[in-house]
C-alpha cells in the first residue's frame, strides 16, 4: 500500500497545505494567502488545524512542515520573514502524527530529488533564488541539515570583503550580488519578465545581466567546491527563466571551478516549481531519524 503523507510549505505570504501520497503525487492541496506583516503564529497554525479537522486524515502517517528559516526537532528556532521564532510547533498542531520540519529549501531538494531525479544524484545540491538565496544538499541519500539545522546556508556566504550590508549582520554576502532583488536592483527594473524582456534588446541591461550572472557564478562555484555536487538544480522565481541563461551560467562556473579535469557539470533548473515545498515536505519523514517521532 502506498503510504500518505501531509506536506506543509509556510511561505513569507502563504501557507500551503497538501495531502501527498509517498510518490510525490498531490491528491488534494490548499493555499491560503497572509499578510507576513500582522499574521501571527497562532494564526498560521490555526489554517493547518481547520485542514486536519475537515479532512480525512486516518490514513495519513505523518506531517512535514517547510519553514522559511532554522528548525531543529518540531521547534522553529528563527524565520527572517515571519513571526515565527522560538516556536515549538507540537503546542500550536492539534495531532498526534509525527511532525517533521525543516527548513523550506530543504524541502525543495528532497522533491527534485527524489521525485524529479529518482534518487539518481549522489551529490546533490539544490539552490533557491528569489527574494533572498537558500540552498539544500543531500549527500549520498541524506539530507544534510548540520548541528542547528542551518546547513548550507549560501546566501549568507561572503563573496565580496567588506561589500553590501546583509540584513544577517555581515558584509558582502551572496544573496546581496546573486539573488532576484539584486539583480532588480543592478537593473532598475521591476520583475523578471521585464528583466527577461529587456535583456534581448538592450544593451546595458545584458551588460548589468552578464555582471549579475558572474557574481551568481562565484557563489555557485563555491558551493559546487564545497560538496563536489554530481547534480546542481536551480530553483526559485529565477529558474522560470531557467533556458535563457543556463548554458552561459554553466560556461562561467566551469571556467572557475577547482576540479576542471574529470569534472562534467550536471545543472538544470528545477521543475516542481511552488509544489517543491509541499512535495519535499511530505517526504520528510524518509529523510528525518527516529528520534524525532
Ligand atoms: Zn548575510
Amino acid at each position: 500500500m502506498i503510504d500518505i503523507n501531509i506536506g506543509v510549505d509556510i511561505g513569507g505570504n502563504h501557507i500551503g497545505i497538501g495531502i501527498v501520497n509517498e510518490q510525490g503525487e498531490i491528491l488534494k492541496k490548499e493555499i491560503t494567502d497572509y499578510d507576513n506583516e500582522t499574521i501571527k503564529a497562532e494564526e498560521i497554525f490555526r489554517i493547518l488545524n481547520r485542514f486536519l479537522e475537515t479532512n480525512n486524515t486516518s490514513k495519513v502517517k505523518s506531517i512535514g512542515i517547510g519553514v522559511p528559516g532554522i528548525a531543529s526537532g518540531t521547534h522553529i528556532d528563527y524565520t527572517c520573514n515571519l513571526p515565527l521564532s522560538n516556536i515549538e510547533i507540537r503546542d500550536l498542531v492539534k495531532t498526534k502524527l509525527p511532525i517533521y520540519v525543516s527548513n523550506d529549501a530543504n524541502c525543495a531538494a528532497i522533491a527534485e530529488y527524489q521525485v524529479t531525479d529518482n534518487k539518481f544524484y549522489n551529490n546533490y545540491g539544490f539552490v533557491t533564488i528569489g527574494t533572498g538565496i537558500g540552498a539544500g544538499v543531500i549527500l549520498n541519500g541524506n539530507l544534510l541539515e548540520g548541528s542547528t539545522g542551518a546547513a548550507a546556508e549560501l546566501g549568507h556566504m561572503i563573496i565580496e570583503k567588506d561589500g553590501l550590508k546583509c540584513r544577517c549582520g555581515r558584509q558582502g554576502c551572496f544573496e546581496q550580488y546573486a539573488s532576484v532583488t539584486a539583480l532588480k536592483r543592478k537593473t532598475n527594473l521591476d520583475s523578471l519578465k521585464e528583466i527577461f524582456y529587456m535583456l534581448e534588446r538592450n544593451e546595458s541591461i545584458q551588460k548589468a545581466f552578464d555582471e549579475y550572472l558572474n557574481d551568481l557564478a562565484e557563489g555557485l562555484t563555491n558551493f559546487i567546491n564545497l560538496y563536489d555536487l554530481e547534480m546542481l538544480v536551480i530553483g526559485g522565481s529565477l529558474s522560470e527563466y531557467g533556458y535563457k541563461y543556463i548554458m552561459k551560467l554553466k560556461s562561467m562556473i566551469l571556467s572557475k571551478i577547482y576540479n576542471k579535469f574529470t569534472y562534467e557539470l550536471n545543472m538544470k533548473p528545477a521543475v516542481l516549481g511552488n509544489d517543491a515545498g509541499i512535495i519535499g515536505a511530505s517526504l520528510l519523514k524518509e529523510y528525518k531519524g527516529s528520534i524525532y517521532d
